[in-house]
């Protein structure tokens, strides 16, 4: 799924590969996806987009935002996005397939669910991209400690999961479920440990820990359990993910669990993430 990292590493790799590109001709929906949405009706996204030039490309939480005069072309966490040089194997499968006038392509597919959505400038409205656009993302400086405190101080949160305060609702746009498991072992916080419990040096350790977690997962150009734009894994190792989960913890040599909770699976380590909450 894309979180911050990806999007912020996909839209790098947009700008450098695809800036300046025409567009010759655009397929849509090839294979139907139950859950792969459009805006306004698919077969019209060849004559918006034809002859377009790409100029550039933004991320707003887990959000790839392509721009190309007035027309818009957005992707959201559960798409996959490929490029391919001219003449290299893409894939037969796929719900919308961009080609350019130099003969190189852009695929996009959808794995469970994802929007791809081609709009005009202000046309598309969707509160999850609105959200991501207005809130502050925890990477800019106005994300500081006092505003951290300010929604973590919330009343209304106070009996919620420390993994519901962040990773649901856009509290922080474009941190998921997958950037939230090694942001809370960084801080040595439980996922299942409710607001209320944290004290304040947790609440600061669990600051930095989004900030720096997410600027090397970025730096890195994404986490291992994900491709980028040319079918690549990103350059960070995640401690805590599918791939690390048989392995015992690098910091104290206890066992990773894996567990499901609120919607997705949970990792923590037993000995690191203590949760005073439950007993
Ligand atoms: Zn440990």
């Amino acid at each position: 799924m894309i979180e911050i990292p990806e999007a912020i590493t996909l839209s790098n790799q947009i700008n450098k590969t695809l800036k300046g590109k025409k567009i010759n001709s655009v397929i849509v929906n090839q294979s139907p996806h139950k859950f792969a949405w459009y805006c306004g009706d698919p077969s019209k996204y060849d004559s918006k987009l034809n002859s377009k030039i790409i100029e550039s490309a933004h991320s707003h939480g887990g959000f790839v935002e392509v721009s190309l005069g007035d027309i818009k072309l957005l992707f959201n966490d559960g798409v996959n996005l490929r490029y391919f040089n001219k003449g290299e194997k893409h894939p037969q499968k796929h719900q919308l397939l961009i080609q350019f006038e130099d003969d190189s392509i852009l695929v996009a597919s959808v794995q469970m669910y994802g929007g791809i959505w081609c709009f005009k400038d202000e046309e598309f409205d969707n509160l999850y991209y609105k959200i991501a656009k207005e809130k502050l993302s925890p990477l800019s400086e106005k994300f500081d400690l006092k505003y951290f405190k300010e929604i973590i101080s919330d009343e209304s949160l106070q009996k919620k999961s420390i993994k519901a305060f962040l990773a649901t609702e856009q509290r922080v746009p474009g941190l998921g479920n997958g950037v939230l498991q090694d942001i809370l072992f960084n801080a040595k916080i439980h996922p299942k440990r409710r607001i209320l419990t944290l004290s304040n040096k947790e609440i600061e350790e669990l600051f930095d820990s989004v900030k720096s977690t997410l600027e090397e997962m970025i730096i890195k150009g994404g986490r291992d359990t994900e491709k980028d734009l040319f079918g690549c894994s990103g350059g960070y190792v995640t401690k805590l993910s599918k791939k690390t989960v048989k392995e015992p913890c690098r910091i104290c040599g206890r066992n990773i669990i894996k567990e499901t909770y609120q919607g997705g699976s949970i990792y923590y380590c037993e000995g690191c993430q203590l949760n005073p909450s439950k007993k």
